[in-house]
């Protein structure tokens, strides 16, 4: 996972120029694919092309060794604070998983 620095904020979104600063954000470094639930919330009724795959979890993930949160998808029960890992991007869409190593 790439995440760019400009004046203390950290993003997982690739952005031109820092919203604080003005200037070109030339930080950027790799952080590990691996987070945990910072919070979430349970989607029932899901846009028709998810339809199927309903009800499953929207979750703001805080990524390690970073300041940067993710939104990702997750299949199954998860709760605040459970540790999580990147199992596929799908169509540009994050889908983690619960973490083994917990
Ligand atoms: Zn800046």
């Amino acid at each position: 996972m790439r995440v760019y620095e400009c004046c203390g904020v950290e993003s997982v979104t690739k952005k031109v120029y820092c919203s604080i600063c003005r200037q070109e954000i030339k930080n950027e470094r790799e952080v590990p694919d691996e987070g945990t639930v910072y919070s979430y919330t349970v989607i029932h009724i899901a846009p028709a092309e998810y339809a199927e795959l309903a009800p499953y979890v929207v979750a703001l993930v805080q990524l390690k060794d970073s300041k940067a949160k993710l939104t990702v998808r997750i299949y199954g029960d998860v709760q605040i604070g459970d540790p999580v890992q990147l199992d596929q991007i799908v169509d540009g869409t994050y889908i983690y998983k619960k973490s083994n190593a917990a």
